[in-house]
């Protein structure tokens, strides 16, 4: 499912009520460093068809005429996200982007969130990190705690290092949210690695852990999800331990 304009929505969901979504990368394909087996955008060589992206001067049009109109259209807004086709801080603007947003937001809906969905591997560039500090929600993958294990689910491009990422997730002292997806593949499955992951999330401590599972068609077949159940008991320990957990079947 391609997202098929830079600034697209109001879309509501109980969770976080009346929200606009801002796609960074290509109109029509799909631009990312990492090619998970459950994308929702599908895998990288489908999406090749179109390469632009829009410059921040574009975005800051998009947003501002769709605020604007829903300004005076009444349309409550109470979160910008960023969550494209792909990996927003892939965008060589994202970093002015972020802040041209945050500065639209507090002229139109100063009480809107601003939240980035992000695959983390760029979260340790500086001028990326700083900018990720600055939205409301930084929401930050971390599937696997080993590289083999990053490679069966998340297939990075180019080099991948587990121990990159959490060197650079330190960084956010904790104030970020960490993101994990839990599924089952052809002979693997997250609960093979869930002890070492939950070792990760005790060295991080974000202040929040979302735990979620596949829920649309993904590229690669033969994927299994886990009930809320079956997820809530794999994270148990750290539920006890105190650490605030989001479970979304
Ligand atoms: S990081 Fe996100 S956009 Fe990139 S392949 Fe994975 S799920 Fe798709």
């Amino acid at each position: 499912m391609l997202r098929e304009t830079t600034v697209f929505g109001p879309i509501f969901s109980r969770r976080l009520g009346s929200s606009l979504g801002i796609n960074l990368l290509p109109e029509k394909g799909k631009l990312c460093n990492f090619d998970c087996v459950y994308c929702e955008c599908g895998w990288n060589k489908d999406g090749r068809g179109d390469t632009h992206l829009p410059s921040a001067q574009e975005v800051h049009e998009a947003l501002e005429a769709k605020l604007e109109e829903c300004m005076k259209g009444g349309v409550p807004i109470d979160s910008i996200t960023f969550s494209g086709d792909g990996e927003p801080t892939l965008n060589p603007d994202f970093p002015v982007i972020i802040g041209r947003t945050l500065a639209l937001r507090d002229r139109y809906y100063p009480d809107a969130k601003v939240s980035v969905l992000s695959n983390a591997t760029r979260a340790g560039v500086p001028e990326v990190f700083h900018a990720l500090r600055k939205v409301d929600n930084a929401i930050l993958k971390l599937d696997a705690p080993t590289d083999a294990q990053a490679a069966l689910v998340n297939k990075p491009v180019g080099t991948y290092h587990v121990a990159d990422i959490v060197r650079s997730l330190r960084q956010f002292d904790g104030q970020f949210v960490l993101q994990t997806m839990f599924l089952r593949g052809p002979g693997w499955a997250t609960e093979d690695w869930v002890e070492g992951w939950m070792d990760l999330v005790r060295e991080l401590h974000p202040r929040t852990v979302m735990v979620y599972t596949i829920d649309r068609e993904t590229p690669h077949t033969g994927l299994q999800k886990y009930t809320v159940e079956e997820m809530r008991a794999l994270v148990q320990p750290l539920i006890d331990e105190g650490y605030t957990i989001q479970i979304k079947g």
